[in-house]
């Protein structure tokens, strides 16, 4: 879906603070609402941002807010806010909230959650907030993580511009049908089409909690696929993956695809039968020649492939 005009504002005010904790949802949904905004004007989606400087009360600030929204033309309204409950180190997550836009809330959740490395949450329906209630075109209210979670703070530290980029991809961007086919990848070092499975994670029981992988020895290689924290009880870095983030495991010819090549590079990954392609980061070598299957990928991005195991994906490196 692609919407042409959105209102997006910012939860609470400068003098109705929200949530803080190692973030402050105030500053931080500010940042967010502006950055998505650029991203999609660069879309060609006409946008206007509000933030509310003046409003000293509670109800006040929900007022101000939902009238600036309903005083303007558009097709749709969002509204920026950070979760919390308290002070934790695990992560918390993403979760998006609607009254009638449960198709829309899924997916910007779910884009949060790939692009931020966030656990998904979803879509939650809540009929008790004033701004859902009270703006009179389809909205949502994005929780883009908690702000007392470290591991959450983390990643939205790291992961700032990719989680707009994809808010504003679900807002202003293709949809699913329209995908186009990977075009032909002639100087591909690697291109393949198989069976698929996952691996990696604090989860994965498959692999011991001792197992390292195959080219990175060090989280410092890259850090981006990692968890903040080695998850209790496990020692390797293969139950340390982060499970949301996407990356992908292929036997790869050393020769053809270097060590360097790979940290540095990423894969495209494709479903034939959702349609859906995306890049994803090289983690380890295998799966082993008996499984009958070509790759290996994260949780996350055979949830967000739409595929389960033994579905067929295609890999192409580098992309
Ligand atoms: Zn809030």
């Amino acid at each position: 879906m692609s919407y042409k005009r959105v209102v997006m504002s910012s939860g609470h005010g400068k003098h109705v603070r929200g949530a803080s904790g190692i973030l402050d949802e105030v500053d931080e949904a500010r940042r967010v609402v502006e950055r998505v905004a650029t991203e999609l004007r660069n879309r060609a989606v006409e946008v206007t941002t509000y933030h509310d400087d003046v409003s000293r009360s509670q109800n006040e600030n929900l007022n101000r807010i939902v009238d600036f929204h309903n005083s303007k033309q558009r097709d749709l309204d969002v509204s920026v806010h950070f979760n919390a409950y308290e002070q934790v180190s695990k992560p918390m997550g993403t979760e998006v909230l609607y009254v009638t836009q449960s198709g829309l809330a899924a997916q910007v959740s779910s884009a949060i959650a790939a692009a931020g490395g966030f656990i998904n949450r979803g879509a939650k329906k809540r009929t008790d907030l004033f701004f859902l209630n009270n703006t009179a075109m389809p909205s949502i209210l994005i929780e883009v993580c908690f702000v007392d979670s470290e591991a959450d703070a983390y990643l939205y530290d790291g992961n700032f511009e990719a989680i707009c980029d994809a808010i504003a991809d679900v807002l202003g961007g293709v949809e699913e049908g329209e995908i186009t086919p990977s075009p032909p990848q002639p100087d591909a070092a690697l291109h393949v089409v198989g069976k698929v499975s996952y691996f990696g994670g604090p989860d994965d029981k498959g692999v011991s909690a001792s197992e390292g992988l195959a080219f990175i020895s060090k989280v410092d290689e890259k850090p981006e696929l990692f968890l903040p924290y080695q998850p209790e009880g496990t020692t390797g870095l293969a139950r340390r993956l982060n499970p949301h983030i996407h990356y992908v495991a292929c036997r790869w010819d050393y020769n053809k695809t270097p060590k360097l090549m790979m940290l540095q590079q990423v894969a495209l990954v494709r479903a034939p039968s959702t349609g859906i392609e995306m890049k994803a980061f090289p983690a380890d070598w295998g799966p082993n020649q008996n499984t009958g299957r070509v790759a290996d990928i994260s949780p996350g991005l055979m949830e967000d492939l739409g595929i389960q195991t033994d579905d067929e994906v295609e890999v192409i490196f580098p992309y």
